[in-house]
């Protein structure tokens, strides 16, 4: 019996991919196996979206060097957005991997694997979890100037409607309660199919699947958010509230030398559509500082617009020059490091006290979470709105609806007691 081990990080297509070599390893007679110790594969799937993840990537290749060189019989391969086609330059910095695979493209490397049990069939493959990734549109047409991943990932592809529901329903039969649909831009879903459907129509198809309990995506682009799928997203019972909809900076000027293809006003006349549209929805929010030329004024608009509009979470990022984006060609990477963790900071504690005020409100209520799993004696899952929910409870609810008191609050998790069953 063969096993493998998948190391992680970076966005949701990362971890949409990863678990679909996960499953199609599984299916040639491989089981997963806790520890890079322990396998007989080893999977690297890599991020280059900052230096810092790339950093991190680099750091665990060399440190299984060791282990490779105990155990040369182990696969060690690298995919995911730091494989470019210059495969040369990659074998030779990591010269003890033996084999790389662009995102996705992991056809080559199962080829190229001796069936895992010996010759017997594949081994039937159990879904792991109550939810899943679901892959709807791979690549970005965007090119936004600081970004590297329509360079990594190339450009837009739709995945078929009737494909992705078949996906979903065969989630769905083997319990699967949750799916999210990911994709760099998902509101740009469909417009290289044949009818273009758009994601409202894969939301409404998706809602009528038995079993399914809830429905998720992302990542919105402002400039592509339709007023047909804000509509959509409100009448439908299992989409959830929750909107990751990134305006990455709020300040005019640099909106447009990131060419992200709105206003600042723009983006707050959609986040009032939404607020409108779809009460108590929760909206994530990407923000990079210290963008070549940010001056502290420009940084005090995108402070005064999350100060403002009051996001459920933030995700603050300090802008780091990646090879060959327009903004690493153009612009000088000119704010100071200090300068920019000073600012990273300032927005970290500020969107602190604001999700602890949003995450306080909830004390005392009940709130509908999806049972995921146990950890540390608790029972865990989230709210609609995506909010981590811990509780205590005698019996198990794995895959169930629970409807739990709210008993405590912090900036990151609610806490509380199972109140009733649904
Ligand atoms: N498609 C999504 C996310 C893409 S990358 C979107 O359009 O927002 C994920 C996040 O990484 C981005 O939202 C951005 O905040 C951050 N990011 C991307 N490139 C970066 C860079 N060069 N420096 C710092 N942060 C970056
Ligand atoms: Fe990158 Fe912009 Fe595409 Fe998001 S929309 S993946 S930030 S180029």
């Amino acid at each position: 019996m063969k096993r493998f081990h998948i190391w992680t990080i970076g966005c949701q297509m990362n971890k949409a991919d990863s678990e679909a070599l996960g499953a199609a390893l599984q299916r040639l007679g491989y089981v997963p196996a806790e520890r890079a110790e322990e396998a007989d594969i080893i999977v690297l799937n890599s991020c280059a979206v900052r230096q810092s993840a790339e950093d991190k990537v680099r750091n665990k290749i060399a440190n299984l060097k060791a282990l490779k060189r105990r155990r040369p019989e182990i696969t060690l391969a690298l995919t995911g957005c730091m494989v470019n086609s210059h495969e040369e330059a990659l074998r030779a910095a990591f010269p003890h991997v033996d084999f790389f695979f662009r995102p996705q493209r992991f056809d080559d490397l199962l080829r190229r694997l001796p069936s895992g049990n010996d010759g017997e069939n594949g081994l039937p493959v159990l879904p792991k979890g109550i939810t899943a990734f679901v892959p709807i549109i791979h690549g970005c047409n965007n090119f936004c100037s600081y970004c590297i991943v329509p360079y990594r990932r190339g450009r837009e592809k739709s995945r078929p409607m009737p494909e992705i529901l078949c996906e979903v329903e065969r989630l769905a039969a083997a319990g699967v309660r949750e799916v999210t649909f990911v994709g760099q831009n998902v509101d740009s879903y469909g417009h290289d199919l044949p009818g273009k459907p758009d994601l409202a129509d894969l939301l409404r198809e998706a809602n009528r699947i038995e079993g399914l309990l809830r429905i998720r995506f992302l990542t919105s682009h402002p400039k592509d958010m339709s007023p047909k799928l804000i509509e959509t997203i409100a009448s439908l019972d299992k989409v959830c509230e929750h909107i990751s909809l990134p305006a990455q900076s709020g300040d005019n000027e640099i909106l447009k030398a990131m060419r992200r293809g709105y206003t600042i006003e723009q983006y707050r006349d959609l986040i009032a559509r939404i607020r409108a549209a779809i009460p108590g929805v929760a909206l994530s929010n990407d923000i990079i500082v210290g963008f070549p030329g940010e001056t502290r004024e420009q940084f005090n608009r995108t402070y005064a617009l999350l100060e403002e509009e009051r996001f459920d979470t933030v995700h603050v990022a300090a802008y780091s020059p990646r090879p060959g984006t327009i903004a690493a060609r153009k612009l000088p990477d000119n704010v100071p490091p200090e300068e920019k963790q000073s600012r990273l900071e300032r927005v970290e504690s500020l969107q602190e006290r604001i999700s602890a005020e949003k995450n306080a409100a909830f004390v005392g209520k009940v709130v509908e979470v999806l049972v995921e799993g146990r950890r540390s004696g608790k029972w865990h899952g989230r709210t609609r709105t995506d909010k981590p929910v811990f509780f205590e409870s005698g019996g198990n609810r794995l895959g169930q609806l629970a409807q739990i008191k709210i008993e405590r609050a912090g900036a990151w998790s609610l806490q509380g007691v199972l109140a009733a069953d649904r």
